[in-house]
């Protein structure tokens, strides 16, 4: 059976981005993109770059993994992600490369559950560190404080990872690149930023979500 939610979204979206006169953003983004961004985020579908990021058709290349998990470099390994990072990387010359984490990941319960589908397991395992030093931190008692750590330290480990990529490092040594890592807390609306020399977490000032439906107070002179 067709899913039908997925066609009359496409009409929604195809009413919405292509004009008749080619004046549609659609029609102009067929000429070509230049997105300047690259994340790597969650199969989640609460987690992806479109959304969290509020992002327009075209502005951002993808590439989607469980958990969001970067293993260590392996040129033999991995060959998907090494060829989207060369493309946008080094072909269309993006300039931020993020890695995006989220709270509440599927892949991480996965790893915390000791999953037996073998599928699963042995691709969440590649973040097995993290998991055994959330729990010689935090012990096994509380569950959720145990999958926020271990999200934390998972995407620290991941974007470390990342920095060894050579298409990464060599684009970041000619100062052609940032990369950032973002844990995105789905409940709280929240973007945690990773501080690789520090190895913590900073919370990003965010306005509060009413403040826009809001009118600005007015100054007194
Ligand atoms: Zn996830």
């Amino acid at each position: 059976m067709r899913p039908q939610r997925l066609v009359d979204g496409f009409n929604r979206f195809r009413a919405r981005y292509y004009k008749p006169d080619g004046t549609g953003l659609m029609n102009r983004l067929a000429k070509g993109i230049s997105p300047d961004s690259f994340v790597i985020h969650c199969i989640d579908p609460r987690s992806g770059a479109g959304t969290v990021f509020d992002a327009p058709p075209g502005q951002i290349f993808t590439h989607v993994q469980m958990g969001a998990i970067v293993p260590p470099y392996n040129a033999q390994k991995m060959p998907s992600l090494n060829a989207s990072l060369a493309y946008a990387i080094d072909v269309k010359k993006v300039r931020h490369l993020v890695l995006l984490a989220h709270s509440d990941c599927g892949g991480i319960a996965a790893l915390l559950n000791d999953m037996t589908d073998k599928r699963i397991a042995d691709w969440v395992e590649t973040a097995a560190k993290a998991k055994s030093a959330a729990e010689n931190k935090l012990g096994k008692s509380d569950a959720a404080a145990l999958q926020a750590e271990t999200e934390k330290l998972s995407l620290a480990m991941s974007f470390k990872n990342l920095l060894e990529y050579p298409v990464v490092k060599q684009a970041m040594a000619e100062g052609r690149l940032s990369v950032t890592g973002w844990l995105f807390n789905v409940e709280k609306g929240t973007l945690q930023e990773y501080d690789a020399a520090k190895d913590t977490y900073t919370t990003l000032p965010s306005p509060a979500p009413a403040h826009r439906f809001h009118r600005p107070p007015k100054h007194k002179m």
